[in-house]
């Protein structure tokens, strides 16, 4: 019984770890995933985009300006009048180009005139255009931009400083018969941009970059790692044809097992594309924290549980015990228990070589309590009659419901006299006791054997034993004791 008790508690406590479990680490994976989710929502519609605007209204303010001035001076009847009049007086233009230089405090202000071929800039005439040279393709190219476009923004090295890179806005000068005259514009130096590209760098951990329409990374932030090419990015590539074919995109790439959030968008005034990039890492970190931190205490919660439920399954667990092992109406250990009991002390008798006795009590003609008084009273009877004998024991004695009102009692570490002055201190407390019942008075005798242990001697004898002596009690009168030597 206690054995089959045990292994269902096991299993209940067992079942109970195993659904608590799951529960919690479902729900756990489950806000895991809801905060990941809205992370990566979060960066991808928000943070980005924001960043993307701020750096492109920064740049608006920053390359608009120098791409109004050279607009201006491609218009400047000054500067037309001067070119068609076959450049007369280079001194003039080259005041004018220091003038703009000073008052918009570009970095480089220049005009190249088509038939002569002359480079002027603020400092005077530093070259001539070649065909040939690879330093001057940018003029060719200006030259053959279609009509509908007249201006390109070029990063190159400053023509008069090679040490320097300058965003330049070249733009294309007219006649006024729209003949092509020459190009002409300012450069601004790119650090504030790339101060910018910086500032985001290091504060958000984003990257920032711009690529032209043929996916050439044109600028970036001095920590930038990446590739040359969007083609050649590793994780990007496959997307540099959505990227260089739409006016912006959103989506998420995987770079050296890294989730990175990317944001493009044309920058239609000078046809790059600005792309701002975000890992994953920072934000995903806080979640995986407080994910563990969901576990740890999850998994205290859980232990606190199984604890609390262990206790209370224990506390049940020894009730079921009691009552599976003690008789319902007296309270006394019932047979089965008893036999384990018994054993025990015999054994134990047997090893240490010390007395132990039993007596077997009956009550005198119950038959008559019951006919007299019904079943019930009968009960009562026999129930006031265990109460009676458990008195007059010590803690270590054992009473076991024998019979139906016969009692067998289980006495460690007394001899035989002592356990025949016992039953008769029984006999006498019981026959004084008067039950009253219904104006009634119930006056009742018990009969008792007694017989101590012989080592070695089989269970059964000293039961057969005992049983002869009760029966030689009953067999003399009845309410008196008989010892079995
Ligand atoms: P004796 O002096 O020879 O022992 O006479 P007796 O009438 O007591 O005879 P015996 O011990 O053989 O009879 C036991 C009776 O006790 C038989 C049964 O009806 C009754 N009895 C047994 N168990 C219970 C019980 O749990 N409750 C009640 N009320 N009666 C019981
Ligand atoms: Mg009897
Ligand atoms: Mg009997």
């Amino acid at each position: 019984m206690g054995k089959a008790v045990w292994s269902d508690k096991k299993r209940f406590i067992w079942i109970l770890s195993v659904l608590l479990l799951t529960a919690f680490i479902f729900t756990s994976g489950i806000s895991y995933k809801v905060a990941h989710d809205s992370l990566s929502e979060q960066i991808s519609e928000n943070t980005l985009p924001l960043t993307s605007d701020n750096i492109y209204s920064e740049i608006q303010q920053d390359l608009l300006q120098p791409i109004f001035i050279s607009s201006l001076m491609a218009q400047d009847t000054f500067v037309r009048d001067w070119t068609i009049n076959d450049e007369e007086d280079p001194q003039q233009l080259i005041r004018y180009l220091r003038e703009i230089q000073n008052k918009y405090d570009t970095v480089t202000s220049f005009f190249v005139s088509e038939k002569s071929r002359k480079y002027y800039h603020s400092t005077g005439v530093l070259k001539k255009i070649e065909d040939t040279a690879p330093n001057d393709a940018w003029y060719f190219r200006v030259r053959s931009l279609p009509t509908s476009e007249s201006y390109e923004v070029n990063i190159d090295l400053d023509t008069a400083n090679r040490t320097r890179t300058v965003v330049y806005v070249n733009y294309k000068v007219h006649d006024f018969e729209g003949n092509f005259i020459g190009v002409t514009g300012v450069g601004l130096a790119v650090e504030r941009v790339q101060k910018l590209i910086k500032l985001y760098q290091q504060r958000y951990n984003r990257r920032v970059y711009f690529v032209d329409t043929e996916g050439h990374v044109t600028l970036h932030g001095e920590q930038y790692s990446g590739s040359q090419t969007l083609q050649n990015s590793p994780g990007l590539e496959k997307y540099a044809t959505r990227i260089l074919t739409s006016p912006s995109a959103s989506f998420s790439y995987v770079r050296d097992n890294k989730t990175v959030y990317l944001n493009s968008r044309m920058v239609s005034d000078f046809k790059w594309y600005l792309m701002v990039e975000q890992e994953e890492a920072e934000g995903e970190k806080k979640i995986l924290n407080t994910f563990w931190v969901n576990i740890v205490l999850g998994l205290m919660v859980i232990v606190v549980i199984l604890v609390i439920a262990n206790l209370t399954l224990g506390r049940y667990q020894r009730k079921l015990e009691v009552m599976a092992s003690t008789d319902k109406l007296t309270g006394a250990t019932n047979r089965q228990m008893f036999e384990e009991y018994f054993s025990h002390s015999l054994q134990n008798a047997e090893i240490s070589a010390t007395p132990v006795s039993v007596i077997l009590l009956d009550i005198d003609y119950f038959k008559s309590v019951n006919d007299n008084f019904g079943h019930s009273i009968g009960d009562l009877v026999i129930k006031t009659v265990a109460n009676i004998i458990r008195r007059q024991l010590r803690s270590e004695d054992i009473v076991c419901r024998w019979g139906g009102e016969e009692f067998l009692l289980l006495l460690p570490n007394i001899d035989l006299s002592h356990a025949a002055d016992m039953a008769e201190r029984i006999r006498e407390s019981i026959a004084e006791r008067k039950i009253s019942v219904n104006e009634h008075e119930i006056g009742i005798t018990v009969s008792s054997g007694v017989a101590q242990y012989k080592l070695g001697e089989p269970r059964a004898d000293l039961i057969n034993r005992v049983d002869v002596a009760l029966y030689q009690a009953k067999d003399r009168g009845r309410d008196q004791v008989v010892l079995s030597h």
